[in-house]
């Protein structure tokens, strides 16, 4: 049977629900489709740490931190990098994100309730110079509630929605085709999956029971990105980053499977900067997995010793929490795809957060009492100290020389020597008693320590690595984890789609991941973090309210 509306939306993600109900708030119909379950309501962004690029916030001003849209601008250029002919709609995305990120983003969630952690965090420093990569200033701003804090709002107003007829859900419902005819867009079809109760996050059931088709004068793609399918993560893999890693791990669900992609690039949308991708580097295998190869990102504050498989200290500036590009390149050009954090009790206490909201529950249940245990605690979160318990990546020892030991034993080599990885460490303790020092790492410290909210949350008091009071001593093997992508389809600032032709597709929109976050690639090849979740609201924002005035 074939029903009619006036707009379709692919993806019950964030991209999607904010488009979606811009939509019914327009007054116009709408029904999303999502080949998960109702249970998945909010895709990736329900698992994520909720945390969002702001500028010039209350809460930044509160900490003291200047910052500003020239800033801001000058930060995202640097990081961006733009430097093709496709990046003309990227770069003019980003001018208008930042915009967003300084002008009324804050209050228009705010507006639906929303609301922010007060420490504002630090992420992607940089190191280089004041026009090349990394926030300026802490511009991290984490969800009261974490990541589904933000997708609350948007299934609240999706649900309203829906009681007044607006807006319909189609869950188990798989786009495979999108209607075309005489180049224009007239909706979708595909397969109606059994309905399967698995747990949110799960791999679900593709077994077809049905086929559906959905007549609509516009169609949104948010379909979310490729980060589930390693297959095609090796595939777009860039030369510049060496050969794709052998082994990864997966920050995401296996229904962000890049299939959509393929689909509306066959109807003719213009694909642009799928060579840019945004994996992490400290990937830990998660204990206790949800998704298949569930890896599980450490959002490391600045002390860590950070060693290549051979067991040589990264250069400057790659330092915990600096350049996430950076360390890749380097860590690919090693010709392993593994590294080593080598730590202290005292460090991981203090400066190991965990990327989900599975993995910080008291920010994720809103208590205040929990979240005060960060500075107050003897020992690191519990679920850190889950992980160094039982965690494959995790060894503790009281003695570098057994340490190195059994780092070498995990690895199943022995590449690491303990004289090497010594006289690294030893070398660095010796930087520690004064405050003014050469090694980079150690300046960088004393820098974040300047700033309250490290002081308080994120950057332990300088100490010598292999001080026993600080002790026992940690190393933590970090894996690939694959997550973001950074290209997609190519928009306008309404989040109309071009086809291979330069034309824009009639009825056809993209938004959130699916668009590269914003015209097909609003962060060029590197992001400030935050910046995701943020490129979603924007996107999908765009997107819902053109389709709307759009149609008749
Ligand atoms: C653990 C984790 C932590 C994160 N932390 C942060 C953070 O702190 N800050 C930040 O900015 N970003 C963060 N992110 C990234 C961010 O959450 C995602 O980039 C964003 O949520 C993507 O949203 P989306 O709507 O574009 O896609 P998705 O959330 O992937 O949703 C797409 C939906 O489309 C559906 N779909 C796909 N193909 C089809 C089809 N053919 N037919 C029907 N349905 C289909 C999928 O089932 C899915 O439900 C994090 C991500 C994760 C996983």
């Amino acid at each position: 049977m074939t029903e009619v509306t006036d707009v379709v939306v692919v993806g019950a993600g964030l991209a999607g629900l904010v488009a979606a109900t811009e939509i019914a708030d327009a007054g116009k119909r709408v029904v999303v489709v999502d080949q998960e379950g109702e249970q998945s309501l909010g895709g990736q962004a329900f698992w994520s740490f909720g945390g969002l690029f702001l500028v010039d916030s209350p809460e930044q001003r509160r900490l003291g931190i200047k910052d500003s849209y020239d800033l801001a601008l000058q930060d995202w250029m640097g990081t961006a990098g733009f430097d093709r002919d496709d990046d003309h709609w990227p770069k003019r995305w980003a001018e208008a994100y930042v915009a967003f990120a300084a002008g009324d983003k804050r209050d228009w969630l705010r507006a639906m309730g929303h609301r922010i952690f007060p420490v504002v965090g630090w992420a992607e420093r940089g190191g280089y110079d004041a026009m090349g990569h990394g926030n300026s200033v802490p511009r991290f701003h984490v969800t009261w509630g974490t990541g589904p804090g933000l997708v609350e709002p948007f299934e609240r107003r999706a649900r309203e929605a829906q009681r007044k007829g607006r807006l319909t859900f189609k869950f188990r419902h798989r786009v495979d085709t999108l209607m075309m005819t005489n180049g224009a867009v007239e909706g979708v079809s595909g397969a109606v999956l059994e309905p399967d109760s698995i747990e949110r996050g799960k791999s679900s059931s593709r077994k077809v029971i049905g086929d559906f088709t959905l007549r609509a004068q516009a169609v949104i793609v948010a379909s979310g990105g490729i980060g589930g399918n390693h297959d095609l993560v090796r595939q777009n893999w860039p030369t510049r980053l060496g050969a794709p890693p052998r082994f990864m791990i997966s920050g995401v669900p296996e229904h962000v499977d890049g299939r959509m992609i393929g689909i509306t690039e066959a109807a003719g949308a213009r694909l642009i900067n799928r060579d840019r991708m945004w994996h992490y580097v400290e990937g830990i295998q998660n204990w206790n997995p949800i998704w298949p190869r569930h890896g599980i990102r450490i959002l490391p504050g600045p002390s860590s010793m950070w060693f290549d498989a051979t067991g040589k200290r990264l250069p400057a500036p790659l330092f915990p929490g600096s350049d996430t590009l950076g360390q890749l390149q380097y860590i690919m050009s090693t010709g392993y795809d593994y590294s080593w954090f080598i730590l202290t009790q005292s460090i991981i206490k203090k400066e190991f957060a965990l990327s989900g909201s599975e993995q910080n529950p008291d920010l994720t249940g809103k208590s205040w009492r929990m979240t005060i245990k960060r500075a107050t605690n003897k020992g690191a979160p519990a679920p850190v100290e889950a992980f160094k318990q039982n965690g494959a990546d995790f060894i503790v020892r009281n003695d570098l020389l057994e340490l190195v030991s059994a780092m070498n034993a995990l690895a199943g080599n022995d590449l690491l020597k303990h004289d090497h990885i010594k006289a690294q460490i030893e070398a660095r303790d010796r930087e520690i008693s004064n405050p003014y020092v050469k090694d980079a790492q150690v300046m960088n410290l004393h820098n974040a320590r300047r700033y309250i909210g490290d002081k308080l949350i994120r950057t332990a008091k300088p100490h010598r690595i292999l001080d026993p009071e600080h002790g026992p001593l940690i190393a933590v093997k970090l894996n690939i984890l694959t997550r973001k992508t950074l290209g997609g389809f190519e928009t306008d600032l309404d989040s109309r789609v071009f086809g291979t032709d330069r034309q824009i597709i009639t009825g056809l929109y993209a938004a959130g991941e699916a668009a590269g976050f914003g015209g097909g690639g609003v962060h060029g090849y590197r992001s400030l973090e935050g910046t995701f979740l943020g490129g979603c609201l924007f996107s999908g924002r765009n997107a819902g309210r053109a389709a709307a005035k759009a149609v008749r």
